[in-house]
């Protein structure tokens, strides 16, 4: 996992989602908690979270994004 650090200053959490054609789409966290769907750049399929299948590890996502943010905010102060 890598920060992405975009203008302004404001950051988003990337995770790399692997695609069927072997490339590793970055994709912001809060994306994959909403279960947004995610083009690969590559090959351009869409790739989506299963919420039902996936439900354990969204959570711990959910968890993991609420602690980063919170290390963000003490990083911006
Ligand atoms: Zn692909």
């Amino acid at each position: 996992m890598k920060r992405d650090v975009q203008l302004g200053g404001a950051t988003s959490w990337l995770a790399d989602v692997p695609c069927a054609c072997g490339e590793k789409i970055p994709t912001p966290l809060a994306a994959l908690l909403q279960g947004l769907p995610i083009t690969c750049w590559n090959c351009g399929a869409r790739l989506t979270v299963k919420q039902e299948e996936s439900r354990e590890s969204l959570e711990a996502l959910g968890r993991l994004n609420e602690r980063l943010s919170r290390i963000q905010n003490d990083i911006a102060r």
